[in-house]
């Protein structure tokens, strides 16, 4: 996924999975309520993008959380998840396509097309739109296979399943290989974002419910 390359954010890794905490098992729905925004994410928000005076944050009247406000001009800087559009491309021959990443954050390791939604896209026009960039595939999303939450990295993850209808699959410097992989074969150790392993879970799921759990 293209996380951060055209946004950089060199500290919001932590969707990688070696970034896990190991003393908990995390979860897509594990309850978020109460951390705050992510440190990373803090350290970028010092001043009013109005006006340009410093940010504080505190509590404010009528709302349910403390906020960074400006207190020259009032202005309150809400802090928000992130889209992060994705398919999973799956062949005629019923394999998913992956690509090993040519950048970090994950770098050499595989993960399914996708990127951040931009401003004046749908969901579907995004998550076409970062396919071709990435792999060199037209895809048509159909079914959302899952959406998942990732606090730590400040977004949300959209995962479609896709019908590849056309395009062929390129290397480029942001994907070092791009090639299928059968329900059986998915490289679990090199899966770069736990996103990407839950999606692959979900979709696995669907697709191969008699593949044993070691397989998957
Ligand atoms: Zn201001």
């Amino acid at each position: 996924m293209s996380h951060g390359q055209r946004q950089p954010n060199p500290h919001g890794l932590s969707d990688l999975r070696r970034d896990d905490d190991p003393t908990g098992r995390p979860s897509a729905f594990e309850p978020a309520a109460g951390r705050g925004v992510p440190a990373w994410l803090a350290a970028s928000l010092n001043h009013c993008s109005r006006c340009g005076a410093a940010l504080r944050l505190g509590p404010l009247p009528g709302e349910d959380r403390e906020r960074l406000a400006c207190e020259a001009c009032g202005y309150i800087a809400y802090v928000n998840p992130r889209l992060v559009v994705t398919t999973l491309p799956i062949t005629d021959d019923g394999e998913v396509v992956l690509l090993r990443r040519g950048i970090e954050p994950g770098r050499g390791l595989w993960a399914q097309p996708g990127g951040f939604m931009e401003i004046d896209e749908t969901v579907q026009e995004g998550a076409v739109r970062e396919t071709l960039e990435e792999t060199g595939l037209v895809v048509e999303p159909r079914e959302i296979v899952g959406l998942y939450t990732r606090p730590e990295a400040a977004i949300v993850v959209v995962a479609f399943v896709a019908r590849i209808v056309g395009g062929a699959p390129v290397a480029t410097p942001e994907a070092l290989e791009v090639r299928p992989f059968a329900p059986g074969a998915i490289p679990w150790p090199e899966i770069a974002f736990r996103t990407t392993e839950w999606a692959l879970r979900d979709w696995l799921r669907r697709v191969s419910p008699d593949l044993d759990e070691e397989h998957r």
